[in-house]
């Protein structure tokens, strides 16, 4: 079982500079949007960091930046069933290091509602 609560975190992980958008996802989100490919990747996506797909970010109050498609005040994607594989598959191994070090700040500084303000420059 899963050892973090999504629910319980501000979404660090849709902060992450380069969010990958596989031509299998773009094809995905085209179909959700029910745009062609290339209008929706003009819209959304962009290259970077040597990757000709990634997710196109806005600003954010706790980590500068974030995914478009997150919703900043109710902290959640609002495209979750057209999400990027990458997104599905996130942390992986059944702990996510982002929510053990806020367990561990929350706890430490009595504090429920701590959010660490790391973020990344772009
Ligand atoms: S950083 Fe970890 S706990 Fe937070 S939303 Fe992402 S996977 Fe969930
Ligand atoms: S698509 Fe959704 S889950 Fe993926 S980074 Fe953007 S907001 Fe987060």
């Amino acid at each position: 079982m899963a050892k973090y609560d999504c629910t319980k975190c501000p979404g660090y992980c849709c902060s992450y500079p380069a969010i990958i958008v596989t031509k299998r996802d773009s094809e995905r989100m085209a179909k959700y949007f029910g745009m062609t490919v290339e209008a929706m990747e003009k819209k959304y996506i962009r290259s970077a960091y040597g990757f000709s797909r990634i997710m196109k970010r806005k600003k954010d109050k706790y980590f500068n930046k974030i995914c478009q498609f997150f919703d900043t005040e109710a902290r959640r994607c609002t495209i979750y069933e057209a999400r990027p594989a990458g997104c599905r598959e996130y942390p992986g191994k059944g702990s996510c290091g982002y929510y053990d070090f806020l367990t561990f700040e929350r706890d430490a500084q009595n504090d429920k509602n701590y959010v660490s303000t790391t973020h990344h420059e772009d």
